[in-house]
C-alpha cells in the first residue's frame, strides 16, 4: 500500500526546484491523513472529481484529500485538465492511468483518457478496471520517487512506460504547428522531454511527417497557391496553348479566340477541324493581371497567423517525429534512476579540474577521444550503442583507475593530473592500438590532448 506520507523523505531528496512541484507536492502530502492503510490487492481507484460509487470488494473509492496514491484514476465528470490538475500533483496525474468517457470532439481543455468507459454503473466499470490490469501492474512496480519526480523527463518516461506505448502526434488544424501530441495535455513539457529524452537514447525518434512552415512564425497554416511569376499575382489559370499547322503559329486560345470560332491571329485563316488544322501540343499558365504567360508558375504561400508572404522556396520543412520507448527507455523508467543532467554538469567538471590544476601550478592534460561511424547508418544502428559502451570501458583500462573520464558519447574525456601533454601525445598509438583492435564495427577514432596553454584563455577569459 503506498501511502503519500511514507515517503516524504525520499521525496525531500527527490524534488528539486526546478520545476516548482516541490510545493505542490508537499501541500498534497499535507493533505493526507494519518490512516490506518488499505489492503494490498484492493484497487486504489481515484474519483475525478468526485469518488467513484462502487460497491465492489475489490475496489477501494478514494477521494483526492485522502492522500493516498492511485491505482487508477477513474472520470465521474467532464475529464478536464482542471479537475485533473486540482487532485493530483502533476507529476503523478501525468503517470497515472485514467479510465473515462472517450472525448470524440477533441475538446482542449480534457486530460487524455487511456481506457475508455463504455456506458455507466458498476458493470462498466468493472470492465474498465480489468482492461486496466496491465497499465495498474506497471504503474506499481514505478519506484515511488519516480511519481513524484520534479523531472518530466522521468514523468514522461514513466507516463509511456506505463502505457507500453511511445507518443506519437497527431495532425489538427487547432495550433499553429498544425500537429500536436495528445499526451502533452498531461504533461505540457512533453516535446521538449522527448526531444532529450531522445538525444539520451531512451526514446527512438521515428519520422512521422514533415510540416512545411512559414519562415517568419513557424505556423504551419499557410496557404498556398500559384502565382504568376512576372507580377506575383494568384490570378492565374491554365490555358491550353493551339499550333496552326498551316503557319506553325503557336499561340495561347485565347488569342485565337474570336466569339465561337477560332481564327489564326497570324495568317487570319479559320481553324475549322482539331488534329487536320490545328492541334493542342500542352498547356501555358496564363496571368489574368499582367497577360504574361509561362510553362511554369511559381508558388506562393501566405501565413494565415503573421501575414507573411513569398515563394514557398522560403518556407521552412520541419520534421514531425513519433516517440517509440526503446528498451532501454522501459527499462529505465522503472529503475527509477534520475536521467542524469546535462551539459552543464559535465562542462563544470572538466572546468573545475582546469581551474584547480590551474591554480595549483600542476601539469595536467585533458585527452579527448571521439568515436565517429566510418559509414553513414553505422551511427543509427544498434550496434553503435554497443560500441560506445565497449568503448568507455577500453579507455577506462587504459588509464589508471584515479583517472577521471568524462562521458558523452561518442565523445569521451580523460582528466589527467600530473600527465604532460606532450608524453601523452607520444602515447596517443599505443592508446589507438589498446582499443582499436577490439571494436568489431571499425568506428573512426579521433584523439585529441589539450594541455594548460589550450585552457589558460578559457579560464582567464571567466
Ligand atoms: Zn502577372
Ligand atoms: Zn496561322
Ligand atoms: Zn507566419
Amino acid at each position: 500500500m503506498r501511502r503519500i506520507v511514507d515517503t516524504s523523505e525520499a521525496l525531500a531528496n527527490q524534488v528539486s526546484d526546478d520545476r516548482g512541484s516541490d510545493n505542490e507536492i508537499l501541500q498534497w502530502l499535507a493533505r493526507a491523513p494519518d490512516q490506518t492503510a488499505c489492503s494490498v490487492d484492493k484497487l486504489r481507484v481515484l474519483g475525478v472529481p468526485r469518488p467513484i460509487g462502487s460497491q465492489s470488494e475489490d475496489v477501494i473509492a478514494i477521494s483526492a484529500t485522502d492522500g493516498i496514491v492511485p491505482d487508477v484514476v477513474a472520470f465521474t465528470g467532464m475529464g478536464t485538465i482542471s479537475e485533473m490538475r486540482a487532485s493530483l500533483p502533476s507529476s503523478l496525474a501525468a503517470i497515472v492511468p485514467v479510465i473515462g468517457a472517450i472525448d470524440r470532439d477533441g475538446h482542449a481543455n480534457r486530460w487524455p483518457v487511456d481506457i475508455a468507459l463504455e456506458g455507466s454503473g458498476e458493470k462498466a466499470l468493472v470492465r474498465a478496471l480489468s482492461e486496466a490490469r496491465d497499465f495498474i501492474a506497471r504503474m506499481r512496480s514505478l519506484p515511488e520517487h519516480v511519481l513524484f519526480s520534479s523531472d518530466p523527463k522521468l514523468t514522461l518516461l514513466a507516463r509511456l512506460a506505463v502505457r507500453d506505448r511511445g507518443a506519437a502526434p497527431r495532425r489538427t488544424a487547432m495550433c499553429a504547428e498544425t500537429f500536436t501530441y495528445p499526451d502533452a495535455a498531461a504533461l505540457p513539457e512533453l516535446t521538449t522531454a522527448a526531444e532529450e529524452l531522445a538525444e539520451r537514447g531512451l526514446l527512438e525518434r521515428r519520422f512521422f511527417d514533415v510540416v512545411t512552415s512559414c519562415p517568419g512564425c513557424r505556423s504551419g497554416r499557410l496557404s498556398v497557391r500559384e502565382l504568376c511569376g512576372s507580377c506575383g499575382s494568384a490570378n492565374v489559370a491554365e490555358e491550353a496553348i493551339i499550333h496552326h499547322y498551316r503557319c506553325a503559329r503557336e499561340a495561347a486560345e485565347r488569342e485565337f479566340r474570336s466569339g465561337t470560332a477560332l481564327v489564326c491571329p497570324k495568317c487570319r485563316l479559320h481553324l475549322e477541324h482539331f488534329g487536320v488544322d490545328y492541334d493542342k501540343p500542352g498547356i501555358v499558365i496564363a496571368c489574368r493581371e499582367c497577360n504574361h504567360m509561362s510553362s511554369e508558375a511559381s508558388v506562393g504561400y501566405v501565413c494565415l497567423e503573421c501575414g507573411s508572404a513569398g515563394s514557398t522556396e522560403l518556407t521552412e520543412a520541419r520534421f514531425i517525429w513519433a516517440y517509440h520507448l526503446s528498451p532501454t527507455g522501459l527499462t529505465h523508467a522503472f529503475s527509477g534512476q534520475t536521467i542524469t543532467d546535462d551539459d552543464r554538469a559535465r562542462t563544470s567538471r572538466l572546468q573545475r579540474f582546469v581551474e584547480h590544476q590551474t591554480k595549483g601550478g600542476r601539469t595536467f592534460c585533458v585527452l579527448a577521444a571521439k568515436l565517429q561511424p566510418s559509414s553513414k547508418g553505422q551511427q543509427s544502428s544498434r550496434r553503435w550503442e554497443e560500441t560506445c559502451r565497449l568503448f568507455a570501458r577500453l579507455l577506462r583500462e587504459v588509464f589508471i583507475s584515479e583517472v577521471e573520464i568524462i562521458e558523452r558519447p561518442p565523445l569521451y574525456v580523460a582528466l589527467l593530473a600530473g600527465e604532460r601533454p606532450e608524453d601523452v601525445r607520444k602515447a596517443l598509438p599505443e592508446i589507438r592500438e589498446a582499443i582499436e583492435p577490439h571494436l568489431a564495427i571499425g568506428p573512426r577514432l579521433d584523439l585529441a590532448v589539450y594541455g594548460s596553454d589550450d585552457f589558460l584563455q578559457i579560464v582567464t577569459s571567466r
